[in-house]
């Protein structure tokens, strides 16, 4: 085996260790993963601070100290899992069963991988005896999957409200896109923003038993919903997208060349049709209805996930542009996020050094990211220079898009190896910087969006 075999088997076996600790969120009980983690870094002299409310549920901070004045950087991950049905699955989700190459379970993808890899290569650099300029850290939240807790990211940011790392690379993009023109990886300098909302139908109860009794408000959710599939969300292109249209896109209007680039793979166009519009889906529903009366009520939470930039008045009369008219009420809260770090900073530039030497044909993409992620807290409260970067220079970028919150999550033990030669990469090229004047800080204000006509995306 290569001189990358005891990284190798120590990074496989710190994921497989973090998978075998079900923390599908709810309830989360992240402390297992805590505890699996600050005993693999605790012995390679790193220091483990547990930030928590609740002892189920700490945030963890893992901290090789700086020696100076040089910019800090956090790798970013969350120890949660999106819930998931066993019998979905070709494998116990929950055991950290290593097949065919790969690492399965719940979290392998998202993002585990990230939080095995960075945590190994800090204990590397602790183990070396390096020093970096600046405090290299680990910041792993709770509850950022559901992140209504109150545990995660937003108490840990306030409970330790001076942290303020320079640099941060949390959970995004990462997969290698092959493209006519080469393959490319996207860096998330933002993500889209978040709103919800809650349409609530009224209609009239009456006896179950009975033909033609009652009005039934689930039959008339059930027809706005199917409406609300149907509506397509007008082209909206960011400029945080333009380097991806720039490159893969060549000349044109912006729909042309985004067109062209949606074509150079089948993944890049899933990714570049959530990034230029509302992506809207309903995910709760709610039926308070006995069972034998029709239904007179019922509530469909809608998730709606915007471009930057986009109001909330722009997203209701989209909404009702959408549901058309009838017996219902919307209530929306309002759009969350959407900050963009500048995507010109030292921060990038050790990411791209590190593809040089690696994966010497690849260019990185800045772009943005099509999910919420804790990036956009630190990029609120700490104004870090957060990318969403997670490498996978091996894995079909499909199964990565269709496993994540899915079924048959799977990372391959060489993407995780290169994930942990990335984080080692990147965390010696900014612990090396002595000066912390280049670390921009993040521009909070949404960049300007060009509303293109309505057109049909696919
Ligand atoms: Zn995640």
């Amino acid at each position: 085996m290569s001189a990358a075999g005891p990284l190798r088997d120590e990074v496989a076996g710190l994921l497989r260790r973090l998978i075998s600790c079900d923390t599908s969120n709810p309830p989360g009980r992240e402390a297992q993963a805590a505890a699996v983690l600050e005993e693999h870094l605790r012995p390679a002299g790193l220091e483990c601070r547990r930030i928590s409310t609740d002892p189920d549920r700490p945030n963890l901070l893992v901290r090789l100290p700086g020696a100076g004045a040089g910019p800090s950087l956090g790798f970013l991950g969350h120890l949660d899992v999106v819930a998931t049905r066993r019998e979905d699955w070709a494998v116990e989700p929950f055991a950290g069963i290593e097949r065919d190459g790969a690492i399965w379970g719940r979290g392998a993808v998202d993002m585990k991988c990230q939080v095995a890899a960075s945590a190994v290569a800090l204990a590397t650099l602790a183990r070396e005896g390096f020093r970096p300029a600046g405090d290299l850290m680990l910041l792993l939240m709770a509850d950022e999957e559901v992140g209504d807790a109150g545990v995660g990211s937003t108490y840990f940011v306030e409970a330790l409200p001076d942290l303020c790392p320079d640099f941060i690379v949390g959970e995004g993009s990462g997969e290698r896109l092959p493209t006519p023109d080469g393959p490319v990886y996207l860096l998330d300098c933002g993500v889209k923003a978040s709103a919800s909302a809650t349409l609530t139908v009224r209609g009239r109860a009456g006896d179950a038993s009975l033909g033609q009794a009652g009005h039934d408000a689930l039959a008339e959710l059930g027809r706005l919903l199917t409406r609300l599939r149907e509506h397509r969300s007008p082209v909206r292109i960011h400029e945080a997208i333009g380097p991806v249209l720039d490159a893969l896109g060549g000349a044109g209007t912006d729909e042309q060349r985004l067109a062209r680039a949606r074509a150079a793979d089948p993944a890049l166009d899933r990714l570049l049709g959530a990034l230029t519009r509302s992506i809207i889906h309903a995910t709760i529903v709610d039926v308070p209805a006995p069972q034998n009366a029709i239904p007179d009520r019922a509530v469909a939470t809608l998730s709606c996930i915007l471009v930057p930039g986009t109001t909330e008045e722009e997203l209701e009369q989209e909404l009702r542009t959408a549901l058309g008219d009838g017996p219902y009420d919307l209530e929306i809260v309002p759009p969350k996020g959407g900050l963009i770090s500048s995507a010109d900073t030292p921060l990038r530039a050790a990411i791209e050094a590190f593809l040089a030497e690696h994966d010497p044909e690849a260019r990185l993409l800045p772009a943005l990211g099509y999910g919420f992620s804790d990036c956009d807290v630190m990029r609120e409260k700490y104004g870090s220079v957060a990318y969403g970067f997670i490498p996978f220079r091996h894995g079909d970028p499909m199964v990565n898009l269709e496993t994540k919150h899915g079924a048959d999550e799977r990372v391959l033990v060489d993407d995780l190896v290169f994930q942990t030669q990335a984080a080692l990469s990147v965390a010696r090229a900014i612990g090396r910087l002595t000066t912390r004047s280049s670390a921009s800080v993040s521009s909070a204000a949404p960049s300007t969006i060009t509303p293109a006509a309505a057109s049909p995306s696919r």
